[in-house]
C-alpha cells in the first residue's frame, strides 16, 4: 500500500462527518452548494474553484520539477519555485 492510499483512508475515517456537513470552503470561505472536494495538500474541504486551482498548481509544480507526490497531505500550499506570486 502506498503512503497516499494510507493517508486517504485515515483521512476519510476522521473527517467524513465534517466533510459532508461543512457548507463553506475552507480556502475562499464562499458557500459550497453541491460540489466539494478535499484539498490535496491540506485537510481543508474546498469548493470546485479552489479544487481546480490546486490542480493547476500541481501541474505547475510538476513542470517546475518539484516532486508533487511528496507534497500530498503536507499541510500547506506549496509555492512553485521560480514563480514570483
Ligand atoms: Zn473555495
Amino acid at each position: 500500500m502506498k503512503f497516499g492510499e494510507m493517508y486517504a483512508k485515515d483521512f476519510l475515517k476522521g473527517k467524513k462527518d465534517n466533510f459532508f456537513r461543512q457548507n463553506h470552503c475552507d480556502r475562499c470561505r464562499k458557500p459550497i452548494k453541491d460540489w466539494r472536494t478535499t484539498s490535496w495538500f491540506t485537510e481543508d474541504t474546498i469548493c470546485n474553484i479552489c479544487g481546480e486551482a490546486e490542480k493547476v498548481l500541481r501541474e505547475e509544480l510538476r513542470q517546475a520539477g518539484q516532486d508533487t507526490s511528496k507534497l500530498e497531505g503536507c499541510g500547506y500550499i506549496p509555492k512553485v519555485k521560480g514563480k514570483l506570486t
